[in-house]
């Protein structure tokens, strides 16, 4: 890929504006409660301030619609900024994304500011991309740098539609690394190659599923997805979440596999309970789930079974809790698999929002190769599409 990461780029004196992604979460009184994402920006942000760039960062927060919602304001992410930037600079808040007030502050800025725009879903042509919005992002800078590798897949006016108004463009660090990591699993990778696929629904990874199954040695499918396929094979599921349009898609799936000789494994048994709520449960085949109940985790053989294949792995990536992970009592198969892949010596990559909770909620988050900060776009990159925020950047 053709990129120009941030470090050829000329940032000496210039206004750089750098897209990030801080849509990060706040709790009831604007508090950041995770700012992974904030973080994961740090170095792209320090390079640019250390090579003497101007810096301005621009981000969305929630989903405003296109007006102003006062609770989705930049300023608690602003201060969360400043102090993960340290003393030497001062992040000052725009009120709004574009204007005359935001130019005034870019503008007016000193050694040591770092602007950070108002939320761009305040105005409606972010997401609509619509020129008139790229324009006026791109008069505010000289050069434009994209480190906001989870809004990648999305055609937006900070993403793609500015950057034929700048004088460069290139990519940050955080976006550098996702694309090593990622694109290395679409290449050539050290084998063998497992993937560890759950969640929720089947549908949801349709498109995963199918770019993997070319490349992986094995495919270990557990969670809420694990019950369409076992139906999809006549087992019994009992009360189970099942996705009953998906039984063809599973039934092809499995048919690949077995036509490319990728081993696909399935649960042999599940921890089975009558609601997510349960404080108890009990371990019950995975095909003859009683009537009532539901697979909520996967039982201790698979668990043995899967652990196996990912300790012998060279190449893992991981995909969707194994059960009800945010409920202890179905959280043990989602920790097992957690932690044979930080024992296994393998190249490990884990995308998906829920599965980085889970991955944290280990606490063995520091054992895994690379954390994906992209939900949705890692799991596009997986599946083989085009980012639009990406293919932007290549010149
Ligand atoms: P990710 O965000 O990592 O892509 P998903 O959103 O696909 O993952 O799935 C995560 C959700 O799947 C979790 O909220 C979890 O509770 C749910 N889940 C996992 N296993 C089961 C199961 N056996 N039954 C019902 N829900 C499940
Ligand atoms: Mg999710």
């Amino acid at each position: 890929m053709a990129i120009t990461w941030v470090d050829e780029l000329p940032l000496e004196g210039k206004r750089v504006f750098c897209r990030v992604d801080f849509n990060v979460p706040l709790d009831s009184e604007q508090r950041v409660t995770d700012d992974t994402r904030i973080r994961a920006a740090i170095p792209t942000l320090k390079h640019i301030l250390e090579r003497g760039g101007k810096l301005i960062c621009a981000s969305h927060l929630g989903r405003p619609k296109g007006k102003v919602v006062e609770k989705l304001r930049m300023e608690p992410v602003g201060a969360c900024l400043a102090e993960l930037l340290g003393p030497d600079y001062q992040v000052l808040v725009t009120d709004e994304p574009v204007g005359d007030g935001a130019r005034k502050v870019v503008a007016d800025m000193r050694e040591g500011d770092v602007v950070l725009l108002e939320n761009l879903r305040f105005e409606a042509g972010e997401k609509k991309n619509e020129p008139a919005f790229a324009r006026a992002l791109a008069e505010m800078a000289d050069v434009y740098v994209n480190n906001a590798f989870g809004t990648a897949h999305r055609a937006h006016a900070s993403m793609v539609g500015l950057i034929p108004y700048v004088e460069a463009f290139g990519g940050g660090f955080l976006i550098k690394k996702e694309v090593d990591f990622i694109g290395r699993l679409l290449g050539e990778v050290d084998r063998p190659f497992v993937a560890l696929l759950g969640g929720a629904k089947v549908s949801d990874k349709i498109g995963v599923l199918e770019n993997l199954i070319n490349r992986v040695d094995a495919i270990l499918i557990g969670g809420a997805m694990a019950n369409t396929f076992i139906k999809a094979r006549g087992g019994e599921v009992g009360a189970s979440r099942v996705e009953d349009d998906s039984l063809k898609t599973a039934r092809r799936i499995m048919d690949k596999a077995l036509d490319r000789s990728v081993d696909l494994l399935l649960p042999v048994d599940a921890r089975v309970a009558d609601s997510l709520e349960a404080t108890e449960c009990q371990v019950a085949d995975a095909d003859r789930v009683p009537a009532g109940l539901m697979a909520l985790d996967i039982g201790p053989k698979t668990s043995a079974a899967f652990g196996e294949l990912l300790g012998s792995a060279k190449t893992v990536f991981w995909n969707g809790p194994m059960g009800v992970f945010e409920n202890d009592t179905f959280a043990q198969g989602t920790f097992a698999a957690a932690q044979s892949i930080a024992d296994s010596d393998a190249v490990s990559v884990v995308g998906g929002g829920d599965s980085v909770s889970a991955i944290k909620k280990s606490g063995l988050q520091d054992q895994i190769s690379h954390i994906s900060t992209g939900g949705g776009a890692s799991l596009e990159f997986v599946e083989g599409k085009t980012l639009p925020g990406l293919a932007a950047l290549e010149k």
